[in-house]
């Protein structure tokens, strides 16, 4: 099948032709997204908007595990860890070239930790059950080391290993805008919700405007969805304006923002395709080396942040904290003359109703659904591996308000997403440096574009660019190198020197400002380290 088109004007004239939609989705990350195919394939009529690009926020950095969460395992909270379990078979059975199991190995370097940390594991692959990837195995030394030949060796005793999946994240969510498009959904990312519709009292559409271009439009539509991520209580507040809330009881926030840093390093300091997990840092945090795309991610953080940064710094205690933990664990330290990427992602964590803390470890990574008086429905939490579960919950909500009616749910469980008709991946390309492998299906059509033979980089054609324009939504070089190929997250100081090259290619297909310049200038950011 000839992959759908995704010409701008195409969609913006779609846009204006001011259809009354069942559902309209503010947010294109994993939970907008997620929301948008499942409405499209129980058969309503969707639009959404996406003021960025499609998982520009926090959906394109995660630390791309697709896991049940051993950490809330040991928080107890059994029911998280179930739902995620089943829902990473789902995930890696409908997407198995952007989603495949992973192999991780705890290190031990004291004597409690194998038996202590092996049975906790021994738990979660009980729950796991039938979801299971493989099973939990003590190891002794020298297993520990033929899985990790980097890790450090003094003092190393042994390990446990056990099985959870990775992913690449921003490649995900565009699968899931181009399967919820296949399915009949408008899709526009540069367009920005500004305003909430109402008809007495009640929210009947809302006004966005095309960032690009600056022209508004009107849409109509049954049911309101926001699923903004940490930027969710900007059209709550609007919401809780028009509906009365003077300026003495403002709309309480719904989101304490907590941020991750990752650090990307070479390959050489985490040889092999087993991911190293710590569970237990020095401050009592759960440290990842995860091999992907030919390089390693490092991370993460959990530090609480006020502000709603597009592009948040880390700071400098971030860094030294993962790359001083991670010198315990490898035998080669890596150093920040090292770093090839350095990347923030904000957790729209969920606060509870009776919180006035400011830590954020402790808060819930369960998701949360809220409809309010006028009928806007507001979904965040959560994590990327439960997209899915979570837009089953948003639907339940939306037909128990009335809002839309009832269809069965259930439609995405074997729901394969563009690109996914492939066997199982028998080599766990993941790990591979950049390719065509990521492509699924689609690598033929890849494949044939024009400039397919031409390379800007390792792993990168002209021919992907072209593809990319046509077909998935790119307009400038940050939409290209950030999320369609992922260069800006595995090495930004090449991508950045691809910028122009990128961005005529671009110019010559949409016609429209790649916007080199600010490419040029976010690199730089991703490898600027705080003093
Ligand atoms: C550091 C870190 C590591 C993580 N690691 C993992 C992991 O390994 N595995 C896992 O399962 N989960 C992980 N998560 C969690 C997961 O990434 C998030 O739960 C998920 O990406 C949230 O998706 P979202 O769609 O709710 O938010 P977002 O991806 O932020 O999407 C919201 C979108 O709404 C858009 N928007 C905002 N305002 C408007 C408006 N007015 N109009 C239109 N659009 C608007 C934004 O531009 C944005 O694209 C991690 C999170 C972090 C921060």
């Amino acid at each position: 099948m000839q992959p759908l088109l995704t010409r701008r004007d195409e969609l913006l004239a779609q846009l204006a032709k001011g259809q009354t939609y069942d559902i309209a989705i503010v947010g294109g990350g994993a939970t907008g997204l997620g929301v948008a195919l499942d409405a499209a394939a129980r058969g309503f009529s969707v639009v959404l908007v996406e003021s960025h690009d499609f998982a520009k926020g926090t959906s394109s950095r995660a630390t791309k595990l697709v896991h049940g969460g051993v950490r809330y395992l040991a928080q107890g909270n059994i029911s998280l860890v179930r739902e995620a379990l089943h829902e990473r078979t789902t995930l890696l059975h409908n997407a198995p070239h952007l989603a495949q199991p992973l192999p991780f190995i705890m290190p031990s370097y004291q004597w409690w930790e194998t038996p202590f940390y092996g049975i906790g594991l021994k738990m979660y692959d009980a729950l796991a059950g039938k979801a299971g990837l493989g099973r939990t195995e003590f190891l002794n030394r020298d297993q520990a080391l033929s899985g990790l030949p980097t890790a450090r060796t003094d003092g190393l005793r042994g390990g446990v290993k056990y099985w959870d999946g990775q992913f690449n994240d921003a490649r995900l969510a565009l699968a899931l805008a181009r399967s919820a498009a296949t399915r009949g959904a408008l899709l526009v990312n540069y367009c920005k919700a500004v305003d909430l519709l109402y008809t007495q009292g009640k929210i009947t559409g809302l006004l966005c405007e095309d960032t690009v271009a600056g022209r508004q439009y009107a849409i109509q539509a049954r049911c309101v969805v926001n699923a903004a991520g940490v930027w969710v209580d900007e059209l709550r507040q609007k919401d809780g304006a028009a509906n009365g809330q003077d300026g003495r009881r403002p709309t309480r926030p719904m989101v304490a923002p907590s941020q991750g840093v990752h650090i990307v390093v070479d390959r050489s300091f985490l040889d092999g395709d087993v991911a190293l997990m710590v569970p237990k840092t020095a401050d009592g945090r759960v440290l990842f080396a995860v091999p992907w795309l030919g390089k390693v991610i490092l991370g993460t953080t959990d530090t609480p942040r006020d502000d709603l940064a597009r592009e948040p710094n880390p700071f400098k205690e971030e860094v030294d904290f993962i790359l001083n933990e991670s010198a315990r664990y490898l035998r080669k330290a890596p150093t920040r003359a090292d770093v090839k990427s350095v990347w923030v992602g904000l957790r729209p964590l969920v606060k509870p109703h009776d919180d006035d803390g400011d830590g954020t470890k402790g808060i819930s990574r369960e998701h949360t659904v809220r409809v309010s008086r006028s009928g806007l429905v507001t979904v965040t939490g959560g994590k990327w591996t439960t997209y899915r579960a979570m837009a089953e919950d948003v639907l339940d909500h939306c037909a128990a308000r009335a809002l839309l009616e009832k269809r069965p749910k259930g439609v995405t469980t074997h729901l394969k997403l563009v690109g996914a008709n492939i066997e199982a991946a028998r080599i766990r390309s993941i790990c591979l440096p950049p390719g065509l492998h990521s492509y699924g299906d689609e690598q033929e059509m890849v494949s044939s574009m024009p400039g397919a033979a031409t390379l800007l980089c390792d792993g990168l054609t002209e021919g992907m660019v072209r593809f990319a324009a046509r077909h998935e939504y790119a307009i400038t070089v940050e939409d290209m190198l950030a999320r369609r190929s992922r260069l800006l997250f595995l090495d930004a100081r090449l991508a950045g020197s691809l910028a122009r090259a990128v961005g005529n290619i671009l110019l010559e297909e949409t016609g429209l400002d790649p916007r080199v310049s600010d490419f040029e200038e976010l690199a730089q950011h991703y490898v600027r380290l705080p003093e």
